[in-house]
């Protein structure tokens, strides 16, 4: 046993000492018997107690038993016998014997106290030992922890530091430990206070705060104990940010106009932002969870497959998607993939666009690119048209000046004034040619200006008439003309002849020679006057486009005319507020109507 060797010692050894020493004690007393004869139990008494003091009670006990035969057999009288020796040895014996007994007795008890206390101090010994091995576990624990840690007394003093503390603090343990927090603290005001109220109220406080004095972000929890306080603390400044990060994406996504929406590889939808309730009407509450086949045309699922295939690389199409209603939405769809810590694609983020007003536009763009083209188409058809119109009747006159001068010369004044005659009728139509092109600037310029005075429809439409009568009967037609009284208005006159004159003039070329009919009626609120031919008629497609720039519906080479006449007309008919329209069907002739507010006075200009 530790700090008592004697008890440690095994019982043979115990007991051997008291055998050897019961026969040393004999030997002596026996070698110096001069010395020991008036007192033969010294040895024996000395080895009693000596053998109690190293070796416990019962080899004491041995080495009485031992020496008192051994005197009774050596030193007492009769010698060399075991019978009862004389009184006085018997005596002596006795307080031997008495003594001895006491004295074993005393160190049986000696020894068993010794050995409770071995045993307490071996007990102490482990109690230390295990506190030891838990001390320095704990503080492994604590050197190995994330966490800061740190253990205050209740002065508020390092006691104890860890090492991440000393990093996270940027102070070494030397530097902290026996120091008070209060005077140099490193910590927050609202540390602090969660601090105080640990050490001071004993109750376990939690605090997230930011660090002026450290700029960082600490999370701390504090742990009241007898001693003081223990407090654990961590840096969190970087989880700060990564959640503000996330704070700051998650807002981005929901405030973008496009839809934003996330998938999982098995084609479930896993986020939908607002842009998306926006585009397809699903709240994100009715469709996360479901599949993303809910908001795909069946026609286009096939392009899912592709859209799967190409999520690696990350590409961009246009295809359709349906709304809640069932309407379809053409969108723009960006594809990419979301990827797990490692690395692993586990789904799909898209971002989808309404592209309905750009398809719209580029539908837009479409018809006016093909409505340019037909418009150069058109002005370079009437440019070669215009250019022929001119030179025909230029030509006939260059020949009728040619001729005339030949008349004048030969003196023949009467073949000379027809031929000036029919040059005045070319020089007209070439005036009127002109005109029209004139009135083609003036109209598009805005610069038709109306001359309105009191006007008569019927009065125009008869001297129209009268003016066209030789030139209808040249080409075998007859112009009946029925105007009843009262058409009257504030009226441009001269542009309205110019309206009849287009129209009879028209009769006259599409006519086929037939009887051509002029009809002028006022009624409640309209004059009306009609000019009706039984020509060629003209074809319903043909109808809708007659009455624009520069078109016709028939060739060049059969009839002249530059494709004005009626878009002229139909400009000076709305400048005065009123409609013009056609009847015809092709082969059964045609019947042009004019309305025009009946007292129209609103002042000049169109
Ligand atoms: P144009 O100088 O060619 O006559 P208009 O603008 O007056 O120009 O007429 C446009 C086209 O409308 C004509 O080219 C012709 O094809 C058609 N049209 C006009 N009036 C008649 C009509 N009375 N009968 C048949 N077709 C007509």
């Amino acid at each position: 046993m530790k700090g008592l060797k004697e008890l440690s010692r095994p019982a043979w050894l115990r007991y051997g000492i008291a055998a050897a020493s019961s026969v040393v004690a004999l030997l002596l007393t026996s070698l110096l018997w001069p010395i020991f004869r008036h007192m033969p139990n010294m040895p024996s008494f000395l080895a009693v107690f000596f053998v109690g003091w190293i070796a416990g009670g019962g080899p004491s006990l041995l080495t009485l038993v031992l020496c008192t035969l051994g005197i009774l057999y050596f030193f007492s009288s009769p010698s060399h016998s075991l019978r009862l020796p004389d009184p006085e040895s018997a005596v002596r014996l006795a307080g031997f014997v008495f003594v001895g007994l006491a004295g074993a007795l005393a160190f049986s008890r000696l020894w068993t106290s010794r050995r409770r206390q071995a045993e307490l101090i071996e007990q102490t010994d482990k109690a230390r030992l295990t506190a030891e091995t838990s001390r320095r576990e704990l503080e492994q624990i604590l050197e190995s922890t994330t966490d800061g840690f740190c253990a205050l007394d209740r002065a508020y003093r390092y006691r104890y530091v860890n090492r991440q503390a000393e990093e996270i603090l940027g102070r070494s343990r030397d530097d902290l430990l026996g120091k008070s927090v209060l005077e140099d603290s490193p910590l927050s005001a609202m540390g602090m206070a969660a601090l105080r109220s640990a050490m001071e109220q004993g109750e376990t406080c939690h605090a997230q705060a930011f660090n002026m004095t450290l700029q960082r972000w600490l999370e701390t929890d504090m742990y009241p104990n007898p001693d003081g306080v223990s407090v654990l603390f961590r840096d969190i400044t970087g989880r700060r940010k990564s959640e503000e990060d996330l704070r700051r994406l998650a807002a981005i996504v929901e405030s973008s106009e496009d839809a934003i929406i996330a998938m999982g590889l098995d084609g479930v939808i896993t986020a939908w932002n607002a842009g998306a309730e926006r585009l397809l009407g699903y709240s994100a509450s009715e469709i996360i969870g479901r599949g993303i086949s809910r908001i795909m045309p069946p026609d286009r699922r096939r392009d899912e497959e592709e859209i799967i295939k190409s999520i690696r690389r990350g590409e961009h199409f246009e295809t359709v998607r349906l709304r809640k209603n069932g309407e379809r939405v053409p969108v723009s769809l960006s594809v990419s993939p979301i990827k797990d810590a490692s690395g692993e694609i586990v789904g799909a983020a898209k971002i989808a666009r309404d592209i309905t007003e750009r398809k719209r536009s580029e539908e837009e763009r479409e018809r006016l690119y093909l409505e340019a083209q037909e418009a150069a188409r058109a002005r370079e058809e009437f440019l070669s048209v215009a250019g022929h119109e001119l030179r025909t009747p230029l030509t006939t006159l260059q020949f009728q000046l040619h001729t005339l001068g030949r008349r004048v010369a030969a003196g023949q004044a009467e073949r000379a004034a027809d031929v000036l005659a029919r040059a005045r009728g070319q020089l007209d139509r070439l005036v009127r040619l002109t005109e029209e092109l004139l009135d083609v600037t003036r109209i598009t310029s805005g610069r038709l200006s109306l001359e309105r005075e009191e006007a008569d429809l019927a009065e125009i439409a008869r001297d129209a008439a009268e003016r066209y009568r030789d030139a209808a009967a040249r080409s075998g037609s007859e112009i009946l003309v029925d105007a009843k009284p009262g058409a009257t208005g504030l009226w441009d006159r001269s542009r309205l002849d110019q309206v009849m004159t287009n129209l009879l003039s028209n009769a006259v070329k599409f006519g086929n020679g037939k009887p051509i009919e002029i009809r002028v009626e006022p009624d409640t609120m309209w004059a009306r006057c009609t000019v009706r031919d039984h020509g060629i008629g003209i074809s319903a497609e043909d109808r809708s486009k007659i009455f624009d720039r520069f078109e016709r519906a028939v060739s060049g080479r059969s009839y002249g005319g530059l494709g004005l006449g009626l878009w002229i007309s139909r400009q000076i008919v709305d400048a005065h507020e009123g409609r013009i329209e056609v009847v015809s069907e092709p082969g059964q002739g045609s019947t042009f109507r004019v309305e025009l507010p009946l007292g129209a006075a609103k002042g000049e200009g169109a």
